[in-house]
């Protein structure tokens, strides 16, 4: 429940205001409230901890290829720098909101601070339709909000990194705006790059092998075999058919995956090496796949399998999906996939939901190994960026796994228990400044 804070600094309890299911801040503040009621977080540092530190909105001019000016609203929000500088990736979308990019600096935050991250939280986007700009658009898009926001980015201060609908490229058009405007190469201010650039070998295939990781290492707690386990994955994009590939080469039979076209079923186990050359050639999309039978993406989130790894958008699983859901295992490839209203739902049934600040990790911290590389300018192997990444995943949930036992929480709470703490310690040693 939220505090307001007396003049003596001790903690009144008011009234929640009444929840927006389809506002991400209002469920990100949901689990932070139940999280800061375990720690007896003080007041003050709730108050501060449940705001963004500054956030940013910009109006980008570009001029199309039509030579038409069209203006775009972009956005930074820094939500908190107490543990490094801000980290976080920026979002292309149509109906990208200020509301959802404080949602996702926030889930910055926490999530670097559990995997013990030297970063803060931050996350940007621009109300766009990136399906109907050419690339030179796109490049104009980019570099006149890198050059808005070129004194909030910085190596040392804000680091983007690729998130929905943005992409290498894009990150080197970030890279290049960026270094023209500081009259040096500047490299560690984005991560998510080119090889070539700087960018880290393994950062590609990140999230989906830390997806992978943590799905291992809670079979191993459910007694589970690779081997006897069905998968579905939601979503068949970076981070959907990395996982799927990864988690079918441990000898988990993937029975079903879906994009935006629909889902693709096979009760046998579906090739996804012949799915992945398959989109290819396919522009990019499942549709149309051959030796799978079409399913709704509905009926593949309510699937009869061992592990669910929805790996696409937001406010996926409601309530009635995750009563319907046959899966033992949750792994939360994507960011906010489970509403509030549904976790009740999954822990009644005891379904094991391994959180999105968890179980999406694996990409900030290839970042974080791709920012550290870039700033010793010396380059790891792919085998070494594997090995530290499989490591620091498989020690979070473990840590993760203990906090929830300790509060007896689910691992979603005990997360952002574990997140939360390690930012208010910072806070508490750090001081407020006057
Ligand atoms: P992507 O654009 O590469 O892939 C998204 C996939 O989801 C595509 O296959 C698309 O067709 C599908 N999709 C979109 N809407 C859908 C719907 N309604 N039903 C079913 N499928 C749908 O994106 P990505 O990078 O794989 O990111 C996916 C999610 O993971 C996002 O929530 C993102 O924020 C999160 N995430 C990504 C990374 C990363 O490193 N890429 C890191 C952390 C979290």
């Amino acid at each position: 429940m939220p505090f307001d804070i007396d003049v003596h600094e001790r903690a009144v309890y008011r009234e929640p205001a009444p929840i927006d299911r389809d506002d991400p801040f209002q469920s990100m503040m949901e689990r932070f409230d139940v999280a800061a009621e375990i720690l007896e977080l003080n007041p003050g540092f709730y108050e501060y901890l449940c705001r963004p530190s500054r956030m940013h909105i910009t109006s980008v001019p570009v001029e199309m290829d039509t030579g038409q000016i069209m203006v775009y609203e972009g956005y930074r929000v820094i939500h908190n720098d107490v543990l490094g500088p801000s980290k976080g990736g920026i979002r292309f979308a149509p109906d990208v909101t200020l509301n959802e990019v404080k949602a996702l600096a926030a889930w910055m935050t926490w999530k670097c601070a559990l995997l013990g991250l030297p970063f803060g939280g931050a996350k940007g986007g621009i109300v766009c339709n990136p399906e109907q700009m050419s690339a030179k658009e796109l490049e104009r898009l980019t570099r006149r909000y890198t050059a808005d926001l070129f004194d909030v980015f910085g190596p040392d201060k804000d680091i983007p990194a690729p998130d929905m609908n943005t992409n290498e490229q894009i990150m080197a058009w970030v890279l290049d705006t960026y270094s023209m405007h500081a009259r040096r190469t500047e490299n560690a201010v984005v991560t998510g790059k080119p090889v070539g650039l700087g960018g880290s070998e393994g950062r590609q295939e990140a999230t989906g092998r830390g997806v992978m990781t943590v799905t291992l290492a809670a079979m191993e707690r459910l007694d589970l075999a690779p081997s006897d386990c069905t998968v579905a994955v939601q979503g068949f994009g970076n981070v959907g058919a990395t996982a799927a590939e990864l988690l079918a080469a441990q000898g988990c039979t993937v029975v079903a995956v879906s994009d935006i076209t629909g889902g693709y079923y096979n009760e046998k186990g579906l090739d996804i090496n012949e799915l992945r050359n398959y989109t290819q050639k396919n522009g990019g999309t499942l549709d149309g796949s051959p030796n799978a039978d079409r399913i709704t993406n509905e009926e593949l989130l309510t699937l009869d399998v061992d592990v669910l790894v929805p790996a696409a958008k937001e406010d996926q699983i409601d309530a009635e999906i995750a009563e319907g859901t046959g899966a033992r295992i949750i792994v939360e490839g994507a960011n906010g996939p489970t509403l509030p209203e549904a976790d009740e739902v999954l822990q009644e049934k005891d379904v094991l939901v391994i959180p999105d600040i968890l179980a999406n990790a694996g990409g900030v911290t290839v970042s974080y190994f791709e920012w550290v590389q870039d700033r010793q300018g010396f380059f790891w192997t792919e085998e070494r960026v594997n090995r530290r990444l499989d490591r620091t995943m498989r020690e979070a949930f473990e840590k993760v796994y203990e906090t929830a036992e300790e509060h007896d929480v689910s691992l979603r709470i005990g997360a952002y228990v574990m997140g939360v703490r390690k930012v208010a310690e910072a806070l508490r040693m750090r001081g407020i400044y006057a």
